[in-house]
């Protein structure tokens, strides 16, 4: 049985993260991440983008046609399914999720901090303001981590959708905003790697220069995704091209779950493939190119900023 953190990094375009997410890059060019573009479903609208990457069906199937439907989910889900199989669920994220999830209408004073083993979503801190600050999120996610260990966490940063709506993908402040947010997973990621957690990072959908999303264009519909494992080598930049609704299943494959019959994709392969190898150590004849050497402590380890 494994443990996964998803990062949903809302409204993250695929070619802003390329240029402008220079850890997570990093990660996939000594080969700790796997890259993918993942084609957001239709409509690239959030609400039934969270329930396409959690449930594995479009929204013909799951009903969420629009943003304007605060219900719960009625298809099998990732959280439901960890919480059936007795595993443990958190999420610092946007409170459609726990209306997605935890019952709708969302009730301020119930269901903004919940712990509670009965909900799908067992441990979560909801937010309601689109401009809350991804530190904030970030920070909340690393609290629930400490405290409850979960099997699943969902990590729902919003400033790129804000920023986006705001001033347009094509801003400055869109893109020095995916800076920062990869600066505050170069913070994060690592202690969820040590603590042998599998991270996944994607997006809902992307975003485009009139301040807007919802439509078929590329600007909208390719999304980064990036998968790390736990230890290990990943594949590096693949340039392959997968549906969004292949999520659902690797996470319930990475969980140690079974995925719901309804969840047609296959799983992505996150397993760990051999250990880096260590320095100075021949690698065949010739031909291949030397190696860096691997951190002095855990997967990650993130040398020190003046
Ligand atoms: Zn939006």
């Amino acid at each position: 049985m494994g443990k996964l953190v998803l990062v949903l990094c809302d409204g993250l375009r695929d070619d802003t993260a390329r240029t402008q997410m220079g850890y997570l890059e990093h990660t996939v060019a000594v080969r700790r991440a796997s890259r993918m573009t993942a084609l957001a479903e239709l409509p690239t609208l959030s609400r039934p983008c969270y329930e396409a990457i959690h449930a594995g069906v479009g929204c013909a199937e799951h009903g969420v046609t629009t943003n304007h439907l605060p219900r719960r989910s009625v298809v099998p889900n990732v959280f439901g399914l960890a919480v059936a199989a007795g595993r443990t669920t958190a999420a610092a994220a946007y409170y459609w999720f726990s209306e997605l999830y935890n019952g709708a209408p969302f009730d301020d004073d119930a269901d903004r901090e919940v712990d509670d083993p009965k909900r799908a979503i067992q441990h979560g801190r909801f937010y309601r303001d689109e401009s809350t600050p991804d530190g904030e999120t970030c920070a909340a996610a690393s609290m629930l981590t400490r405290r409850w260990d979960p099997d699943y966490l969902l990590v729902h940063p919003m400033g790129l959708d804000y920023r986006g709506h705001r001033d347009g993908a094509g801003s400055r402040e869109y893109r020095t905003h995916a800076t920062h947010l990869d600066e505050l997973l170069a913070a994060l990621v690592p202690q969820w790697l040590a603590s042998g957690r599998t991270v996944v990072l994607t997006a809902d959908h992307g975003h485009d220069d009139d301040r807007s999303h919802g439509g078929t264009s590329p600007a909208v519909r390719r999304v980064p995704l990036y998968v790390l494992p736990r230890r290990g080598r990943a594949a590096g930049d693949t340039g392959r091209v997968v549906s969004q609704l292949r999520l659902a299943p690797t996470i319930c494959a990475a969980l140690g779950i079974r995925s719901a019959p309804t969840m047609g994709g296959r799983p992505l392969a996150v397993t760990d493939g051999p250990s880096p190898r260590r320095p100075g150590r021949p690698r065949g004849r010739g031909r291949s190119p030397r190696r860096p050497a691997p951190p002095a402590r855990g997967p990650y380890a993130v040398a020190r900023r003046s």
